[in-house]
């Protein structure tokens, strides 16, 4: 009999477990279905390159119907996994709510920001997961140099130009390093703005920054940010951003349009609205074969599931493209022994290191105990990440890209009506009325 294999969640687990069963299972053995809230899987480490301009952002998603041609892609949100009633509740947008049934789950809907109660922070914050917030991020910060360059209140000018990131993990680190990169360049076509016009700061709560890097590199990625004018704070934490009046911890206090929050992940919080065991940090509870602890037709991996890392044991897997792309492999395998009634096979990766961009010709690489900096790593960053960007289409748009940049300078057009597209129109249509 044709078997429901369901996969909530389109990201890196969701998408790259579908590509390889459509491939591995014929049409009469299952049937697939994924669903995303989006239509398209986020390459997220090239989102700092997108929202620094160096690349497309339509070219840093893909889109899931162009590649899951043998699977039945539905857009909507997923509000509720019942494993007792194997159905999976849903909402399409926009449309009534749904539910649907499955034979083989595979849990795969990732992490969201994790936020702090601090007062001001959901009203004036913004993230820096999805390529919605990079293309924001973007227009925000070119959007603030037209501003300063047009005003002439200092204190709206100061606040202008003072851009705060709180969060020193590689998400943290690429933003601020590729923004800052940007807006420097950007500088040159706005002649009453000097970089030393801006404020950059960096505000991170423990006493290092991108441990994904090994201490050294940390280190070192320390001193080349501040060496670049970025104000790198660290066991600093935020205590306010009311109204964007930033208050820190060691009594600093400053204005800004542009506070970004990017202190890490926690598991996607419909994980927990079933009957899905769950660990104390909310990730769903897996074994190393990647089955739901307790459930053999349920699967998780991911930044929502807590993956016994077999290399160092007692300990979980961490939340990173590293793994999700592994463990969706392994998965993948493992869903297809299901079907067919062979043994699963456990995952075992050993972390290999991490590769960050600081902006155009800069890195920093610790990679199977290698330490790269400077242009060498930046290299070795971008080749890697183009060789993972799935589909050859993707690839070859993201070099063409890079390659429009080696010989034209950067856009440093705010598209600000992008989140208002029918201001213009409005005004025009009120204006005939009245
Ligand atoms: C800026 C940035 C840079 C990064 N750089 C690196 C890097 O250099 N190296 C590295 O190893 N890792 C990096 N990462 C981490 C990496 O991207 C994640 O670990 C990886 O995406 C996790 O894969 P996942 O499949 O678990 O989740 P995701 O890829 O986030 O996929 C989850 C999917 O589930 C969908 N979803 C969530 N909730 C619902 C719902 N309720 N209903 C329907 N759909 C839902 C989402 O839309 C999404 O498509 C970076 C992350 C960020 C944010």
């Amino acid at each position: 009999m044709t078997k429901r294999i369901l996969i909530v969640g389109g990201g890196y687990v969701g998408m790259y477990t579908a590509l390889r069963l459509q491939r591995a299972l014929g049409r009469d053995e299952a049937r697939i279905t994924v669903i995303d809230a989006d239509s398209y899987m986020t390459y997220q480490p090239f989102l700092p390159e997108a929202a620094a301009g160096n690349l497309e952002p339509r070219h840093v998603i893909v889109p899931l119907r162009r590649v899951l041609r043998r699977c039945r892609v539905i857009n909507g949100w997923v509000t509720r996994i019942d494993t007792a009633s194997r159905t999976v509740d849903f909402e399409p947008r926009p449309g009534e709510a749904r539910r649907i049934g499955y034979d083989l789950l595979v849990v795969a809907v990732g992490s969201i920001s994790r936020t702090l109660p601090i007062p001001g922070l959901a009203e004036c914050g913004i993230g820096f997961k999805t390529v919605e917030e990079a293309i924001h991020l973007r227009n925000q910060v070119l959007a603030q140099l037209d501003l300063a360059a047009s005003t002439d209140d200092q204190a709206a000018r100061r606040r202008a130009l003072t851009f705060a990131f709180v969060g020193a993990g590689y998400a943290g680190v690429e933003a601020i390093a590729e923004l800052e990169d940007m807006a420097r360049d950007a500088c040159r076509y706005f002649p009453a703005i000097e970089r030393s016009d801006m404020s950059w700061y960096l505000i991170e709560a423990t006493g290092r920054i991108l441990p994904e890097v090994g201490p050294e590199m940390g280190r070192w990625t320390l001193e080349q940010l501040r060496a670049r004018g970025i104000d790198v704070r660290l066991g600093t934490r935020l205590n306010s951003a009311e109204n964007g009046h930033v208050e820190l911890d060691d009594g600093t206090s400053f204005d800004t349009a542009t506070l970004v929050w990017t202190a890490g992940v926690k598991p996607h919080p419909v994980v927990g609205s079933g009957d899905l065991p769950l660990d104390e940090k909310g990730r769903v509870r897996a074994t190393a074969e990647l089955t739901v602890e307790g459930h053999e037709n349920v699967f998780c991996a991911g930044d929502s599931a807590a993956v016994p890392d077999l290399t160092r044991p007692g300990e979980f897997c961490a939340p990173n493209a590293q793994h999700a792309v592994r463990q969706a492999k392994v998965l993948a395998g493992n869903v297809v022994a299901t079907l067919r009634g062979r043994p699963l096979v456990p995952y075992r990766h050993a972390y290999a290191g991490s590769v960050a961009s600081l902006g155009l010709h800069k890195g920093v690489a610790q990679i199977y105990g290698r330490k790269l900096r400077g242009p060498l790593a930046w290299f070795v960053h971008r080749t890697y990440h183009l060789s993972r960007i799935p589909t050859f289409n993707r690839k070859v748009r993201v070099l063409v890209d890079w390659t429009l940049a080696l010989f034209f300078p950067r856009e440093i057009a705010a598209l600000g009506a992008l989140s208002d597209p029918r201001r213009e129109f409005e005004y025009a249509a009120r204006g005939r009325s009245s």
